[in-house]
C-alpha cells in the first residue's frame, strides 16, 4: 500500500521546500509546482499520506482509522478525476440504533422510499421536521464565505436556536455528528457543523477499493518524479532551509510546515495549534456480513461512534468469504492511553501476548476489556451474535483531528515569519477539505511573497 516516488534525479537546494507529504502538504507542493517554482516534498514516513494511509493486513483493508471520502469537497474535485479512485458509495444516511430499536435517517430527496422513519412519532417530530427542511434548504444555497460572517457558536446551541427538540438532537444530531467531529457533546463550531451538513447533502460518502491511501496516493502521483522525498524527517529550521535529522543542512528561500500536529511545536515554536481529538477504531473479521447493506450505523447510547460493514460499502476491503467490521470509539482513558499507538493481531489472546513484556497489566487488560465492550455492542446493535468474530486490528489515532471550539474562522493565514509558512488542517477544518485548503493558501501566500 506505499507508494513509492522517484527519489533518483533529487538535488538538494530548490526554492520551496515543503516538510510533510500528508494532503495539505501534497496540495501545496502541486501548486506550487503548476506556478513555475522549484519544490521539494521531504517525509519522515515511508509513504505519503499521513492520516489518510492503509494496511494490507492479511489480505483486508486497514485504514489507519475508519474515515470516508465526500465526493463534494471542492478541492477534491479540483485536484483529483474521482473516477480514479473507483470509489464505493455508502448508501445516503445512516441508521439510527436506539432504544426502541433501529431506524434509518436519510435524505428524503435521494431516497423518498425510506421517508417512512422520518416521520412525526418516530425518529422525529413535526417540529424537527419542519427545522430540518430549513437548515437543509439554507445549506444547500448559503454559499460557504457567508458562514464566516456570521456569529459564531457551538452546534447544541445552533441546533436549540434553529428549533430542534432535545430529543431529536439526542436521538440523531448527537449520535451522528460525535462520529464526524470526535467528541460528543456537540460542542464544535456551528460553521463547522454547517459545512459538514452542506457536504453531507451535496456528495455521496464513499470508500477507494484500495482504501482512503488512494486520495494521497493519487495527489503524489501528480508530481514530478523525485518531487516527494520519503524517510527524509526533519529536526528543525535553520536560517536558510532545513536541518533534517541526519543532521544535513538543505537550502530554500522558503519552508512551508505541513507535519500535522506532531513536529510543529519542535518546528514552529511560535504556531498556537489546537487540541487534537483521538480516535480508536476496531477491525472484526466476521463469516458474513452483520448488515447486509453500506451504510453507517451509529447509536444513541453512544457506546461507539458508529459501526459498518467495509466490505459491504467496498468488497475489496476483505478476500471472499469474510466481511470486515469496522468501529470507532473515542479516546480510551487511561487504560487506551497505555496500550499504545497501533497494532494489529488476532483475538484477544494474542492482543495481550503482543502486549506482553511492553505494557503494564492493568493497559492489557484496559484495550481486551474495551474490545470485548465495543464487540458486545456492536453486536447488539447489528442484532447478531459475535461468537465467530475475530480481531484483525486495532488503530488508534492520537492526533486525528483538531477540535473546532467556536469561534473558528475557517482558515488561516500560512505565515508564520519571512519564508516561513504552516499548513494543515489545524490551520483550516478538520477535514480532507480542510487541510487541501490550507495547503492551497499556503501555496498562494510563498508566490505571493516570492513574487512580491
Ligand atoms: C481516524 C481519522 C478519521 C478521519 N475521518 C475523516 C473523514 O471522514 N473525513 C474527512 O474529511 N477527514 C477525516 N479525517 C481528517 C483528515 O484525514 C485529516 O484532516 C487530513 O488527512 C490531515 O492532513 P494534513 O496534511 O494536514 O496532515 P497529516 O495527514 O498529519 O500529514 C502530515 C505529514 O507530515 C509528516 N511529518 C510529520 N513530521 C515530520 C517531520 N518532522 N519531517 C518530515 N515529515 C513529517 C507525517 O509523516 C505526515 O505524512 C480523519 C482523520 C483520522 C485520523
Amino acid at each position: 500500500m506505499s507508494s513509492a516516488p522517484d527519489t533518483r534525479n533529487a538535488t538538494d537546494s530548490t526554492d520551496v521546500l515543503v516538510v510533510g507529504a500528508g494532503v495539505a502538504g501534497l496540495a501545496c507542493a502541486r501548486d506550487l509546482l503548476a506556478a513555475g517554482v522549484g519544490v521539494r516534498v521531504l517525509e519522515a514516513g515511508d509513504a505519503v499520506g499521513g492520516r489518510m494511509r492503509a494496511d494490507r493486513v492479511e489480505g483486508f483493508v486497514v485504514d489507519r482509522g475508519f474515515q470516508v471520502v465526500n465526493t463534494s469537497y471542492p478541492q477534491l474535485r479540483r485536484r483529483l478525476t474521482l473516477g480514479d479512485l473507483r470509489l464505493r458509495p455508502f448508501t445516503p444516511g445512516v441508521l439510527v440504533q436506539g432504544p426502541s430499536g433501529r431506524l434509518r435517517f436519510s435524505d428524503p430527496t435521494r431516497r423518498p422510499r425510506t421517508l417512512p422513519d422520518l416521520l412525526p412519532g418516530r425518529l422525529a417530530g413535526h417540529r424537527d421536521l419542519a427545522a430540518l427542511g430549513v437548515l437543509s434548504a439554507r445549506a444547500m444555497l448559503s454559499p460557504p464565505g457567508r458562514l464566516k460572517r456570521r456569529a459564531d457558536t457551538t452546534t447544541r446551541t445552533a441546533l436549540a436556536d434553529a428549533g430542534f427538540s432535545e430529543a431529536f438532537v439526542e436521538g440523531f444530531f448527537r449520535p451522528f455528528l460525535s462520529g464526524i467531529f470526535l467528541e460528543d457533546d456537540l460542542e464544535t463550531s456551528a460553521r463547522m457543523f454547517h459545512l459538514v451538513w452542506r457536504s453531507m447533502l451535496r456528495g455521496t460518502l464513499c470508500l477507494p477499493t484500495e482504501g482512503v491511501g488512494a486520495v494521497p496516493r493519487a495527489l503524489a502521483a501528480a508530481l514530478p518524479p523525485g518531487t516527494v522525498r520519503l524517510e527524509s524527517p526533519v529536526a528543525g529550521l535553520t536560517d536558510d532551509g532545513v536541518l533534517t535529522a541526519e543532521g544535513r543542512e538543505i537550502p530554500a528561500r522558503s519552508v512551508v510546515v505541513a507535519t500535522g500536529p506532531g513536529s510543529v511545536p519542535g518546528l514552529l515554536p511560535e504556531v498556537a495549534l489546537p487540541d487534537y481529538r483521538t480516535v480508536t477504531t476496531y477491525y472484526h473479521v466476521a463469516p458474513r456480513s452483520p448488515l447486509g447493506e453500506p451504510t453507517l450505523l451509529v447509536d444513541t447510547r453512544r457506546r461507539f461512534l458508529n459501526t459498518c460493514v467495509l466490505s459491504d460499502v467496498a468488497p475489496e476491503y476483505a478476500p471472499p468469504g469474510h466481511a470486515l467490521v469496522a468501529t470507532s470509539v473515542l479516546d480510551e482513558g487511561e487504560a487506551g492511553r497505555e496500550s499504545g499507538e497501533e497494532r494489529a493481531g488476532r483475538g484477544d489472546q494474542e492482543i495481550r501476548e503482543s502486549l506482553e513484556g511492553r505494557e503494564g497489566r492493568e493497559g492489557r487488560e484496559g484495550l481486551a476489556g474495551r474490545e470485548g465492550q465495543v464487540r458486545a455492542a456492536v453486536g447488539e446493535a447489528y442484532g447478531t451474535g459475535t461468537d465467530g468474530w475475530t480481531l484483525l486490528a486495532v488503530r488508534r489515532v492520537e492526533d486525528a483531528l483538531p477540535a473546532m471550539p467556536p469561534p473558528q474562522p475557517l482558515t488561516r493565514t500560512a505565515r508564520v515569519a519571512p519564508g516561513r509558512y504552516v499548513c494543515g488542517d489545524h490551520r483550516a477544518t478538520g477535514s480532507v477539505q480542510g487541510a487541501l485548503a490550507s495547503g492551497a493558501r499556503a501555496a498562494r501566500e510563498v508566490l505571493s511573497d516570492l513574487r512580491g
